[in-house]
């Protein structure tokens, strides 16, 4: 019976003299190394040819992320598991290591990879993938466009975490406004949301967020650029409807500061 391809490349993992393991090339097959498993990533996955190249793919998340709806998971409209493939399920004849790359030798053709996740005393497995073609499909980083606070006390909106920690929050503030024991003052504060980055992304979630609050809240958002302030006549629009104050700032310290009492 032929090995199965999952368990073919596993052992094809070669111990090397300073002990660490190198993914040797099959000799019939070019491998192709895809770095990431976002959209990139996963279009190539899904289509590329596996009988005439071996395909192996390393990334820290071993799933792809239909990336616009998550702000609907944030707010509870949509499940989390909706959004999500597993990768392995994209192209079951592809190889998956759930690990980060940390750097690349082209002149060997040798990608130098980690575990994604560390036994209980720290140690991560490490070993290097020899391939033929590099596709490097890492994405981006989110950015805080240098506003002060962000980093430290603003949820971010790029992985499932991500949001599972917003909706996480959220759930919390609305229940807590919801207590008979709170006073009007601390619910006008839980129900002060400050979105830092005003594109389709923060004007989706503040929009979806506001059609899900238990009472009217105050949503203020920091656009960038023309084309958000667009977004912002929206919303202003759905506010008349709903009875929500949405609200644009143009500063960013004070907006930080509300976002980081609201957490
Ligand atoms: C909330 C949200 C909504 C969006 N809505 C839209 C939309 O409506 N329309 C639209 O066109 N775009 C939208 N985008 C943008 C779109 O998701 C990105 O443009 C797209 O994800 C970029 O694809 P990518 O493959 O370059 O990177 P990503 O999809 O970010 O994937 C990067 C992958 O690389 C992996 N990785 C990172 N570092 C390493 C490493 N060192 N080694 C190996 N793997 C690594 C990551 O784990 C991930 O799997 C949205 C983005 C967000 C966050």
């Amino acid at each position: 019976m032929p090995a199965h391809p999952r368990r073919n490349a596993i052992d094809r993992l070669v111990r090397q003299k300073d002990g660490k393991l190198k993914l040797r090339r099959q000799l019939d097959k070019p491998v192709v190394l895809v770095l990431g498993t976002g959209w990139g990533a996963q279009s190539l996955i899904k289509v590329i040819d596996t009988d005439l190249y071996e395909v192996i793919c390393v990334s820290p998340r071993n799933h792809f992320i239909f990336t616009p709806m998550l702000p609907s998971t944030a707010v509870g409209t949509i499940e989390f598991r909706s959004l999500l493939e597993p990768i392995r399920n994209c192209n079951p004849f592809a190889t998956y290591f759930e690990a980060t790359c940390d750097a690349i030798d082209p002149d060997k053709k040798v990608a130098r990879c980690t575990g994604a996740v560390a036994f209980r005393d720290g140690r991560r497995p490490e070993f290097e993938v020899e391939y033929d073609t590099l596709v490097v499909a890492v994405g981006e980083q989110p950015s805080t466009f240098g506003v002060p606070g962000v980093a430290e006390h603003a949820f971010f909106m790029k992985e499932i975490t991500d949001a599972v920690k917003l909706r996480r929050r959220t759930q919390e503030v609305f229940e807590l406004a919801a207590l008979p024991g709170t006073s009007e003052e601390d619910r006008a504060r839980l129900l002060h949301f400050v979105v830092v980055g005003g594109g389709p992304t923060g004007v989706e979630f503040a929009g979806a967020q506001a059609a899900r609050a238990p009472w009217p809240g105050r949503f203020l958002l920091q656009p960038w650029t023309r084309f958000e302030a667009d977004f912002h006549q929206l919303l202003g629009s759905f506010a008349i409807q709903s009875g929500h104050e949405f609200r644009s700032a143009i500063h960013p310290y004070p907006a930080v500061a509300a976002h980081s009492t609201a957490r």
